[in-house]
């Protein structure tokens, strides 16, 4: 791993959610890499177990834990299978999503619920199953949001604003709980290269990337290694922070 601090994370216990896939398995490796013992949390049972293997092959600590992160009952159960299986929680990346691309007069009431149930209500579900251990041991949590929180884009009205909300929520937890020594940041990545793109043709992998400042889609590992920095103590003095990983997606105005 180039240029990062290999022990940044020794002896925390992390939990990644949709870490099968992506940005999350992208943010587990990482975080394994830097010492941590890795929870994968996901739905997914076959891409979770192989990710997590593929971490304890390479000499580091992870396992896998089926989630569905829209149900509280998987969040208790969650936290059981931490506890045994590395101890109490210091850090929670809530990442995992599911987005459908809907117009809003399109959006059927139990699609808008659904949306919010799995983009938005688990930020909410992690912190309230975890905030003892997260008190405990001064922990923090990295929220998975999106450009999508500060710009909109035609189609994605619920996850628009379960991205939005992702960031207010932080902010809010942030000042809720600074003074037990817990912090709350958030991510909005820009247009990075996971499975999600898959629909998308090369003519839209291309305008895509022509729309960020450095002309290319991101990598999973550089959304990966913003949230290692989040979570470790380099980032010890930052909290309720929208950290923008966009490659200039968000402050490129002029057209190529
Ligand atoms: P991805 O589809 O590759 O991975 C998402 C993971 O979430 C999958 O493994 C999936 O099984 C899991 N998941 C879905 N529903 C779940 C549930 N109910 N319970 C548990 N796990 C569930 O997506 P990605 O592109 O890696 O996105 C990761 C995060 O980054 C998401 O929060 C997404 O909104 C955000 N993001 C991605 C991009 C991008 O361009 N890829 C841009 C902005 C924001």
């Amino acid at each position: 791993m180039k240029g990062s601090a290999v022990s940044r994370l020794a002896d925390r216990v992390v939990v990644v959610t949709g870490a099968a896939s992506g940005i999350g398995a992208a943010t587990a490796r990482r975080l394994a890499a830097e010492g941590a013992s890795v929870v994968i949390a996901d739905i997914a049972e076959t891409g979770g177990e192989e990710v997590a293997a593929k971490i304890r092959a390479a000499g580091h600590r992870a396992e896998f834990v089926r989630c569905d992160v829209s149900r509280e009952e998987s969040w208790e159960h969650l936290r059981d299978r931490v506890n045994d299986l590395f101890g109490p929680l210091d850090a929670l990346c809530s990442n995992a999503s599911r987005q459908a691309t809907i117009p809003a007069h399109e959006l059927t009431r139990p699609q808008w619920d659904e949306g919010l149930a799995i983009n938005l209500t688990p930020l909410f579900l992690g912190v309230r199953t975890f905030i003892d251990d997260l008190r405990a041991r001064a922990g923090n949590v990295v929220a998975i949001s999106s450009v999508h929180a500060q710009f909109g884009l035609p189609g994605y009205p619920v996850y628009a604003a379960a991205k939005g909300g992702l960031t207010a929520l932080v902010r809010q937890l942030a000042v809720e709980y600074g003074a037990a020594r817990v912090r709350f940041n958030a991510i909005l990545p820009g247009p990075v290269l996971t499975p999600v793109w898959d629909d998308v043709d090369e003519e839209g992998r291309r305008l895509s990337a022509r729309a960020t400042a450095l002309n290319r889609l991101g990598a999973p590992e550089e959304v990966a290694a913003a949230v290692a920095f989040l979570a470790s103590d380099d980032a010890s003095f930052i909290t309720g922070a929208n950290l923008v990983v966009d490659g200039g997606w968000s402050v490129r105005k002029e057209s190529r």
